[in-house]
């Protein structure tokens, strides 16, 4: 697969979207591995810092509230 970019070999894949990126057109954006109930019943995110990310695609890079979430 080469790089959405630039079209050579690409070196990774976007966490987000999936689509691949060479080694200088790769960026990073947290991202969220899991989510789980903390004491007192809160929802909370387990975070990814630096997570490939194509520049591309938009994800949130605030979670999402999870209220409705039981
Ligand atoms: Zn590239
Ligand atoms: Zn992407």
């Amino acid at each position: 697969m080469n790089c959405i970019h630039c079209d050579r070999s690409a070196h990774a894949n976007c966490r987000f979207c999936g689509r691949a990126v060479c080694k200088d057109h790769i960026k990073t954006s947290p991202f969220i591995l899991s989510i789980y109930k903390g004491e007192e019943g809160i929802n909370k995110a387990l975070v990814v810092a630096d997570a490939v990310y194509c520049g591309i695609c938009n994800p949130r890079e605030q979670p999402v509230s999870l209220k409705e979430l039981k």
